[in-house]
């Protein structure tokens, strides 16, 4: 299967650029608006019905034409998903300075990044050394550009490996939790994703001042600071899960959101922290990283698997510091390393790669696996 990721490095700034992000997106605006008032949808007919109109009054080079229809392509599908749910919604439109190449308008020359601003006039990028070693064997797609970063997408085709053992994973609010079919017990600390976000509710909740601008950009600056320090601890521990060469078992937990509502009887603050719980996040950057890694990943049913007993199926007694306790088979277990092994052995048992027999087997194993016990290692992720 084909897989597609992303690199990116910073640049110098370049004054030459200014005049082409200009001349972008004019041209990216142009073929909203008039995409939109024509309800044009293809890229065929936004080509045919803009090509001209758009090329005309440049001395640019056509090609930021191509991609620009395909940036407006893009912002006008997800702004026609928006007005199903909110017709009030506002037509897009492009303030950032960015262009997009595709892979027919730039060229890799002697570890440069080589595109034309206008027509046989051209701008050169020196590229860096992890960068080159990224893209070495694999195929180019579309860079963008932006004044101080390019990013380069890139795809190679990624052989699906059969692994010989299973990890299934519970997330938590606090950690993710996982059991393997080598009876590996893990827990990786998240408990800092949460000092983060509590940290900057804090900041926020003191801004005081009744300044509709300035709190905006504040709060968006907060907003990007928040998230990058939490996905650098996200891709720390997505990393080590998926670096084990597992076939990976997740719950299927959309809609979770709605569990946390206001009147469903949790309090203000406890709603506010399972709401900013970036389990979407951990899920996102396990699947494509397990995937990259030519990994299987299953998602299973998320019923239960933190209530009912993984040796005998029979709903758990609570105890103090989230033990559970199974009055069938008399044993204390950990919440978490319950759902984990609940988790596994319902991903081995409907695992759809599995044949029949193997899939029995795999069942046997899962039973066997999930009556055994141990101690779990618990990794505290440093902050970078
Ligand atoms: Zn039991």
């Amino acid at each position: 299967m084909l897989h597609t990721k992303c690199v990116w490095q910073f640049h110098d700034k370049r004054e030459e650029l200014a005049d082409v992000f200009n001349y972008f997106r004019l041209c990216t605006n142009e073929a909203i608006r008039i995409s939109d008032e024509k309800n044009l949808t293809s890229r065929n007919t936004m080509h045919h019905e803009l090509y001209e109109h758009l090329r005309n009054n440049s001395q640019y080079y056509a090609k930021y034409v191509h991609g620009s229809i395909s940036v407006a392509k893009a912002r006008l599908k997800l702004y026609r998903a928006t007005k199903k749910k909110k017709p009030n919604a506002n037509r897009p439109y492009m303030k950032r300075n960015m262009i997009t190449l595709d892979n027919q308008t730039y060229k890799i020359i002697d570890n440069h990044l080589r595109f034309p601003i206008r027509a046989k006039q051209y701008i050169y990028i020196k590229l860096a050394s992890y960068v080159l070693q990224k893209l070495e064997s694999a195929k180019l797609g579309s860079i963008t550009v932006t004044p101080e970063k390019l990013v380069i997408s890139y795809s190679m085709e990624i052989q699906q490996k059969n692994p010989h053992s299973y990890v299934g994973i519970d997330r938590n609010l606090d950690n993710a939790t996982s059991f393997d079919t080598n009876n590996k017990f893990m827990i990786y600390n998240l408990k800092k994703t949460n000092d983060i976000k509590q940290k900057y509710r804090q900041v926020k909740s003191h801004f005081k001042r009744n300044d509709a601008r300035i709190r905006k950009k504040l709060f968006t600056k907060y907003g990007k600071k928040e998230k990058n320090r939490v996905h650098q601890l996200l891709h720390n521990v997505s990393k080590r899960i998926t670096s084990q060469n597992q076939g990976i078992i997740l719950e299927d937990i959309k809609g979770i959101r709605k569990l946390y509502r206001k009147g469903n009887g949790q309090g203000k603050k406890h709603r506010g922290k399972m709401n900013t719980w970036s389990f979407y996040e951990l899920q996102r950057q396990i699947e494509y990283k397990a995937k990259w890694n030519g990994l299987p990943v299953q998602y299973v049913k998320a019923h239960g698997t933190s209530s009912k007993c993984a040796v005998c199926g029979i709903k758990l007694v609570p105890e103090e510091h989230r033990v559970m306790r199974c009055t069938v088979c008399k044993i204390l277990i950990d919440r978490d390393e319950n759902a984990a092994k609940n988790i596994l052995a319902r991903g081995l048992r409907f695992g759809p790669n599995a044949p029949q027999v193997e899939a029995m087997k795999q069942f046997q194993d899962a039973e066997s696996i999930v009556a055994s016990q141990e101690d779990g290692q618990i990794i505290n992720i440093p902050m970078t």
